[in-house]
């Protein structure tokens, strides 16, 4: 069965992640006519939201998505996109955004900074052991920071309810402290926007070198949907696979994953597990990592433990005391997403380098702050920030227009280089830009 969606509009957004929930609300506060099609549900008022069980039920192939390599990558797909399972953590887009791509979104990050109240959690709620972790740091001469959130506890207590975050927020928020990309969708609906769920985008309707629609499923169905104006915002991996699958070969060549490792070591005391995550963190933008507290689900852990053997498996008995601290590297441009539908994602000699690094001083603080040496380990890696596969510079122009007039870009997937930091604030200040861009409200250079 063939079916045409029988609506038009002036700009389609796919996904409804950060990029596409700014652009969505954005253009719709502007005036214009938006089309959401995002191919997940929103589980927000599901029982199971926030839950084990909706991690499954939410995250790519059950959780189970896996580059050739063996690197596991949790991509949420479902309204909001994967800032139902972020850890809430905010950074400022890095320098050389602006100085070496000549993208400045300063004004527009400020904006947000503002609207959300993006700040550290008071210091109170920022968690005992995390806090002996940073402290342990800053004695060893890392200057650890307290890491701005897009979390504010007193949202929770709006909705009578205690902010009670834990790792767990990284399964769905169950207080109502943490910002989901979903609100602005709501926003964005709100001010006359459409949204269409369950609706995979395949490909970009092209004629002449211009878009002028998008054809993909809805359930079983086929359907098109037509606008002069396409976002692409399907993430990492989806907006690739959908440019693939319009003639552009040259998308998800290479890709960079702010590749992502837990170190534990087991203390006295209690440990990070029950304490929000990313509280406290380090930045070594010199050599190219990032460390920040944080431990596994208690669920979650023993799963990636038993990778590295019996000994880390074991230690689950020991998730309570356990002290969590995180490497996010910044991985050089590798691997891609495939037109057969693999990933790959490499770790290169320099990658490597960086991780031996980052771990000699994870171990250095994590026994500072109090663990057992003979119990510190590495837990397998995972990809967080799938990103970098339609590069600006590469694919795009610094307004994110592909080669195809009309087709535009606006996710994860247009970082230029691995970001190393919480991905969100920079992909709002992309989406904001972009919509002024395409509401005509400002000029910005052509490049
Ligand atoms: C566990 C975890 C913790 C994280 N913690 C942080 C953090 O603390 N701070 C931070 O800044 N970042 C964090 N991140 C990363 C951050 O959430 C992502 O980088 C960011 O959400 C990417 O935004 P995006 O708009 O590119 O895509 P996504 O958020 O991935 O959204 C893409 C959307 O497109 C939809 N989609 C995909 N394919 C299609 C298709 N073919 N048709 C229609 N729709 C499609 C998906 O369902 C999804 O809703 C974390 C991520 C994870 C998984």
């Amino acid at each position: 069965m063939f079916g045409k969606i029988n609506i038009s509009a002036d700009v389609i957004v796919v996904g409804s992640g950060p990029g596409g929930a700014t652009v969505a609300r954005e253009l719709t506060r502007k005036g214009k006519n938006v089309l959401i099609l995002e191919r997940g549900y929103d589980h927000r008022d599901r029982f199971y939201y926030g839950t084990y069980l909706g991690a499954l039920l939410y995250s790519d192939r059950m959780s189970l998505l896996f580059t050739e390599e063996g690197l596991n990558i949790i991509a949420p797909i479902m309204v909001g996109g994967a800032t139902s399972m972020y850890t809430a953590s905010a950074a400022e887009p890095p320098r050389w955004l602006k100085h070496k791509y000549g993208v400045d979104i300063d004004n527009e990050v400020k904006d947000t900074v503002e609207e959300l109240k993006i700040r550290p959690l008071p210091e109170d709620l920022r968690g005992r052991a995390s806090t002996r972790i940073a402290m342990a740091g800053q004695a060893l001469g890392y200057d650890w920071f307290p890491q701005p959130k897009f979390m504010d506890p007193a949202r929770s207590q709006q909705d009578e309810k205690d902010f009670n975050c834990q790792a767990s927020c990284m399964l769905g928020c169950r207080c109502g402290a943490k910002w989901n990309a979903a609100e602005w969708v709501d926003d964005a609906i709100a001010g006359g926007a459409r949204i269409i769920k369950r609706a995979r985008v395949h490909k970009v309707l092209i004629d002449d070198g211009h878009a002028f629609g998008v054809e993909g499923r809805i359930g079983g169905h086929k359907f098109t949907a037509m606008a002069e104006t396409v976002v692409l915002a399907a993430g990492g991996i989806g907006s690739p696979r959908i440019l693939q699958n319009s003639g552009m070969n040259e998308a998800g060549v290479g890709m960079t994953m702010d590749a992502t490792v837990m170190i534990y070591g087991v203390t006295r005391q209690n440990g990070t597990g029950k304490e929000p995550p990313m509280t406290w963190s380090w930045e070594n933008p010199d050599v190219g990592y990032m460390l920040s507290t944080l431990t596994d689900p208690w669920l979650l852990y023993p799963l990636a433990a038993v990778r590295k053997g019996i000994g880390p498996a074991l230690s689950w008995f020991q998730w309570h005391k356990m002290l969590g601290v995180m490497i996010k590297l910044k991985d050089d441009i590798s691997g891609g997403i495939y037109p057969d539908g693999k990933i790959r994602k490499p770790l290169t000699t320099g990658d490597n380098e960086r991780l031996n690094e980052a771990y000699e001083v994870c171990k250095r603080i994590l026994i500072e702050a109090g663990a057992k040496k003979s119990s510190i380990f590495m837990r397998p890696m995972i990809g967080t920030h799938p990103s970098g596969t339609v590069r600006i510079g590469d694919m795009l122009d610094t307004n994110l227009k592909t080669e195809i007039d009309g087709l535009y870009v606006c996710d994860a997937s247009v970082f230029p280089e691995a970001l190393d930091r919480p991905t969100v604030l920079t992909i709002i200040g992309l989406g904001k830009r972009l919509s002024q861009h395409l509401a005509g409200d400002n000029e910005i250079a052509e490049t």
